[in-house]
């Protein structure tokens, strides 16, 4: 499938099929954290990327091939999926086809937008990311597109607070002596507390990030989040469960996955397993896509990935 992938775990939302309405890379962020590699089409015009029936075609098909297997459904994955100009229409007729709960999961940075708003109005959950607490941060972290800015990002998040019937999270990236300090989370605290989420998880780049000097925090930082954000704050760990997998054609079904998702290799082995195959068999299978310098492989954090190669 093109547009739809999974049952993937996700951290969040347990068993989550995935809806990709995005050319991969194409975002209106350039994040130092991204897992997916660097921006290539970095844009911040709205448009139908994809044609909408071909979208909604295999949404339906996916809804029924996976009936009772996924406990969400979530738009997300290899761009920033508001920029599809009419995803309210898609959000609308994916509702009509499951009664699972919606998740969007966006960098958040068209929340002021009126026609984004009218969008995730119509979804369950919405998961937006907030990475700084200022101007300069934000420049730093995500490296936005010229015609966003942080004032704008803010006051984005407040109005559809107000509006929005539905749970809000806000997910906040930390990075090693990037945005860890107790100045920089009180100044993330600081807008949180005026935006007033449902829930803040606090996450750390646990795949491989675009800019390698990029680190998750020490431990140390327990401590200090307990101090700033108390109860209010869920600190995220490694997914744990499996993805799904559609047919037994090992090198399709892996390039699908790690195409949006980077994947540690034991998770892939695992994930593999269930359809007959042994550890061997697999790592063979990694290493001919590798040699074909489709994927790579990766060591981050003394465990080994394996992500698309896109360069
Ligand atoms: S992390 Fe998300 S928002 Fe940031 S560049 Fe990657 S796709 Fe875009």
């Amino acid at each position: 499938m093109k547009y739809v992938y999974g049952p993937v775990p996700s951290r969040r939302l347990g068993n989550s099929l995935g809806i990709d309405p995005i050319p991969s890379k194409t975002c209106n962020y350039q994040c130092i954290y991204c897992q997916l590699g660097k921006t290539t089409n970095f844009t911040n015009i709205r448009k139908n990327y994809f044609p909408k029936k071909d979208i909604t075609a295999e949404i339906e098909k996916a809804i029924k091939l996976n009936e009772n297997k996924f406990d969400y459904i979530t738009f997300v994955g290899s761009g920033e999926p508001t920029l599809y100009k009419d995803l309210k229409d898609l959000i609308i007729k994916t509702k009509e086809l499951s009664e699972k709960p919606l998740c969007v999961i966006t960098n958040g940075s068209l929340l002021y937008e009126k026609g984004v708003q009218n969008a995730l109005i119509y979804s369950d959950v919405v998961l937006p990311s907030l990475d700084a607490g200022d101007e300069k941060s934000f420049l730093r972290i995500n490296r936005p597109h010229p015609s966003i800015n942080f004032e704008k990002l803010i006051q984005g998040f407040i109005d559809f607070k107000k509006k929005f019937e539905g749970r809000f999270w806000i997910e906040v990236m930390l990075m090693k002596g990037i945005n860890d300090s107790k100045e920089e989370l009180f100044k993330i605290k600081e807008k949180i507390d005026i935006i007033k989420p449902d829930k803040i998880d606090i996450n750390v780049p646990i795949r491989p990030p675009v800019e390698k000097w990029v680190e998750i925090p020490d431990n140390s930082i327990f401590l200090i989040l307990n101090e700033i954000f108390g109860d209010y704050s869920n600190i995220s760990f490694p997914e744990k469960g499996l993805f799904r997998t559609h047919s037994l054609d090992f090198e399709k079904e892996v390039l699908s996955i790690l195409e949006r998702h980077p994947m540690r290799q034991d998770q892939i082995i695992e994930t593999f397993s269930t359809s007959g195959l042994n550890k061997e068999m697999i790592i063979t299978g990694l290493k001919k896509l590798k040699s074909q310098e489709r994927i790579k492989e990766i060591l981050y954090n003394k465990q080994t990935f394996w992500k698309l190669n896109l360069d």
